[in-house]
C-alpha cells in the first residue's frame, strides 16, 4: 500500500491545491492532505478553518485524510507510513525553494521520495496569497477557490456575496 503526504498552509485551499490532490490521489493507495501548523507563519485561517475547508473538499474522496501537523515533515510521514512527500510545481520560481526542500528532506529521511506533481496550466499563477489580496479587495475569486468554501473564504474578509 502505497501512502503519500501533501503538506501545505492551505491558507486558504485553492484550485491549484485541489487539483493536485485530486491528481495525487489517483496514483497512491491513501493520501494524507497535512496543512502545517507553522509558529513562525501567520496565518490568516485557524488550523480549524483550514481543515474544514479541506474537508468539505476531499469529503467524496475515500483514500483521502486531512490531518494537521507539526515538527518536521519527515517524521510525520514516518510517523504514517508515508513514503512519498507530494508537492505541487507552479512556474521556476517555486523550483528552488521546492528543490532545496525535497534534498533536505531526502537527506533526513532517505527512505522518502518527495514527487513533484505539475500545476494545471490554468492555475500557474494562483497562490493562496493571491486569493487573499483579491478578497480583501472584494474582488472575484469565483476562480480562484473551489466553490463549496467560497463563502466561508470570503466571510473571512467580511464580503459574503
Ligand atoms: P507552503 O507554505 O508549504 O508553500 P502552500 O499551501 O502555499 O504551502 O502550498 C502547498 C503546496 O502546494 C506547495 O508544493 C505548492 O507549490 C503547491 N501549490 C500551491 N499552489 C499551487 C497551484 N496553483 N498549482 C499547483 N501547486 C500549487
Amino acid at each position: 500500500m502505497t501512502t503519500a503526504v501533501y503538506p501545505g498552509s492551505f491558507d486558504p485551499t485553492t484550485n491549484g491545491h485541489l487539483d493536485i490532490i485530486c491528481r495525487a490521489s489517483k496514483i497512491v493507495n491513501k493520501l494524507i492532505v497535512a496543512p502545517l501548523i507553522n509558529l513562525s507563519k501567520v496565518h490568516t485561517f485557524t488550523m480549524d478553518e483550514r481543515v474544514e475547508h479541506l474537508k468539505i473538499l476531499t469529503a467524496h474522496m475515500p483514500n483521502v485524510e486531512v490531518k494537521p501537523f507539526d515538527g518536521l515533515l519527515v517524521n510525520f510521514a514516518r510517523n504514517n507510513d508515508a513514503k512519498i512527500i507530494i508537492r505541487g510545481l507552479r512556474a521556476v520560481t517555486d523550483f528552488e525553494y521546492e528543490f532545496q526542500m525535497a534534498l533536505a528532506n531526502r537527506n533526513l529521511a532517505p527512505d522518502i521520495e518527495t514527487l513533484f506533481v505539475s500545476t494545471s496550466v490554468q492555475h500557474l499563477y494562483l497562490s493562496s496569497s493571491m486569493v487573499k489580496e483579491v478578497a480583501q479587495f472584494g474582488g472575484d475569486i469565483s476562480n480562484m477557490i473551489p466553490s463549496q468554501i467560497k463563502n466561508l473564504v470570503l466571510e473571512k474578509f467580511s464580503k459574503v456575496v
